[in-house]
């Protein structure tokens, strides 16, 4: 059902990382299920690397790899998920 927001959310993170190529600040990995930060890596395997996040116990390859704004920009749009029936 969500997925379609998630998908626009990646994107507009993907475009916003293109766009500033020179800013780097301190980056973050962000569960993408949950908009948490507490991910840890699992292990690293053929795949390559496994997290896993503590909040909502998601397990993958895939997380987000953002700045602290967009970890903000992240969780506000999963509470607007939520807020729909
Ligand atoms: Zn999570």
């Amino acid at each position: 059902m969500h997925s379609f927001l998630i998908a626009v959310i990646y994107l507009i993170l993907y475009l916003i990382s293109e766009m500033n190529p020179k800013k780097v600040k301190k980056m973050k990995y962000i569960c993408p299920q949950c908009g948490s930060t507490e991910l840890y890596l699992e292990s690293g395997g053929i795949m390559g690397n496994i997290y896993h996040c503590k909040k909502c116990s998601y397990v993958g390859t895939f997380v987000i790899e953002g700045e602290e704004d967009m970890v903000k920009e992240i969780q506000e749009g999963h509470k607007v998920e939520t807020g729909k029936p």
